[in-house]
């Protein structure tokens, strides 16, 4: 596995997402944020994530959809159940998936953070799969970009408390740090 010259992950789909722009300081990738996802809520394995984040997603197919289709958002990485890759946005560019946050008093985490979903949901347990290419990938995010160290690593719902939840209490945060070290 590697990051080429452009930041784009290696073996991974490339699916470009228009929501992104540039880093005030593309230097600055100092933050890893986990997140977890599913669409429709509470279902996997569908086309519908990226197709959200790449702004193509139908509000016809599905009640939920109507009230979403139209947000810009986008993650750099989605990790799905069976451990598949999706890289939206090259790393030195700043992906729209934190919104309002604050990292140990620094706000606006999109600016400096590389976010990372995990297809899965508040309440089921992520797969061994999503374990072993989560650690995978870090191990090599925290050596391509040195200022993200293993104190700077966090969760969606730590930068967005009371607004956001994910990845939840069933993403295993002991056995991730446990696999990095
Ligand atoms: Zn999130």
């Amino acid at each position: 596995m590697y990051i080429d010259a452009a930041h784009w992950l290696h073996p991974a789909e490339h699916i470009p997402s228009p929501f992104h722009n540039q880093r005030d300081d593309p230097a600055d990738i100092s933050l890893l944020v986990v997140h977890n996802i599913s669409l429709p809520p509470n279902q996997f394995g569908g086309p519908y994530i990226e197709q959200l984040f790449t702004g193509k997603l139908d509000p016809n197919v599905h009640p939920y959809f109507a009230e979403i289709h139209h947000l810009q958002v986008s993650s750099h990485l989605l990790i799905r159940r069976d451990g598949e890759v999706i890289q939206f946005v090259p790393f030195d560019k700043r992906a729209w998936h934190a919104g309002v946050s604050e990292f140990e008093g620094r706000d606006k985490c999109n600016d400096y953070s590389i976010g990372i979903e995990l297809e899965g949901t508040d309440f089921h347990q992520f797969t061994d799969e999503q374990y072993l290419k989560l650690t995978q990938i870090t191990q090599l995010l925290t050596k391509h970009y040195p200022a993200i160290t293993f104190d700077r690593i966090t969760g969606h719902q730590f930068i967005a408390p009371g607004r956001k939840t994910d990845p939840g209490v069933c993403f295993d945060w002991f056995r991730y740090f446990s696999q990095l070290k």
